[in-house]
């Protein structure tokens, strides 16, 4: 098996901005495993609230290299424990790793990795779009730009009732908020019956993620369900949002991959919470990983490709909320 690394630095169509930061640029790193004829590709994107960067995941692989490589026999769920005590630092290098390991296995075995999960994609959820924070004249002209049935917007401010009021005014699709660690515990429960009224579906982590009284008093209270995404970042945090939370965001970059982000919906199901995933702006390399968990989830956010002015690989689509599997094995994922 062969390491091949790609870092691009991938611009977005519209400055991103959420409740603690804000850019223009997405750093990522492609991880491309070659073995048998086969390429298995994997991403990871960088992020400042995880102090990770693009130099820092490509160090660890390289520092692992001869390791890495002599595991390409392994199963995936072998190969990820095998190199998950030597990526605890780092899980989002290990995920891209685990990623690209995954999807050259479904390769090798010529089938998509639904398909080797024995998913059935029947019922697949549609994705929702996500609106960043910016002026309400802003916000809604970028929900004009692209008609959709689910949004799902960024929030924080110190005017999240009026943008929702507004925004309401020009679509009919479910709302879906994300508040970032935004608000305190009275805040979010005063604020998720107003916006029950304004047609919101869920709310996603509005409270600091160290929280826990506020988020126990917000489960207890809330008109609305409360998905964890800050609060839930690797397989042990899923049992300890139970009774905190109604659901889990899983994040793949943040838990290490497919192999324990795979774990950790079960888990959530099996506890009777609602699922989802999100991404962390990825290229259609990382969101193509994404469509293959569809099965297991309640709700995803694998907009990251439409958010870039331009994409760097060719895999699976998404056509007004509804995605579409690419015609290749594994993920579908290769690079233009
Ligand atoms: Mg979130």
């Amino acid at each position: 098996m062969e390491i091949k690394l790609h870092s691009y630095n991938l611009e977005l169509k519209h400055t991103f901005t959420i409740s603690r930061e804000s850019h223009d640029f997405q750093p990522s790193l492609v991880i491309e495993l070659v073995s048998d004829g086969f390429s298995g590709f994997g991403e990871a994107t960088s992020n400042p609230y995880y102090s990770i960067t693009v130099d820092k995941m490509m160090k660890i692989v390289l520092e692992n290299k001869n390791f890495i490589v002599s595991l390409s026999n392994e199963k995936p769920a072998d190969f990820w424990k095998k190199l998950q005590p030597l990526f605890k630092e780092n899980m989002f290098a290990l995920c891209a790793l685990d990623i690209a390991f995954n999807d050259l296995y479904a390769r090798k075995q010529n089938k998509k990795l639904y398909e080797v999960w024995g998913l059935n994609i029947d019922k697949n959820p549609m994705t929702d779009y996500t609106i960043g924070i910016d002026s309400v004249e802003k916000m809604v002209e970028k929900m004009k730009e692209l008609p959709w049935p689910i949004y799902k917007i960024k929030l924080g401010t110190k005017n999240d009732i009026e943008i929702v009021t507004e925004l309401r005014k020009h679509s009919d699709a479910i709302f879906r908020i994300d508040a970032n660690c935004g608000w305190t515990a009275d805040e979010a429960i005063d604020n998720s019956f107003k916006l029950k009224e304004l047609g919101v579906e869920f709310l996603e982590q509005p409270l600091k993620a160290n929280d826990i009284e506020g988020a126990k008093k917000l489960y207890e209270n809330s008109a609305l369900p409360i998905i964890a995404d800050e609060s839930c970042i690797v397989e042990s945090d899923v049992e300890k949002c139970f009774g905190l939370f109604h659901g889990v965001n899983v994040k793949l970059t943040k838990c290490g991959g497919l192999t324990p982000g795979k774990r950790m919906l079960e888990k959530a199901k099996s506890l009777g919470m609602k699922t989802m995933v999100g991404c962390m702006t990825e290229s259609t390399v990382g969101i193509s990983a994404i469509a293959h968990l569809l099965p297991l989830l309640d709700y995803v956010d694998m907009d990251g490709g439409l958010l870039l002015k331009k994409d760097i690989a060719n895999g699976i689509t998404i056509n007004d909320g509804v995605i579409s599997y690419a015609d290749e094995n594994g993920t579908g994922a290769s690079l233009l």
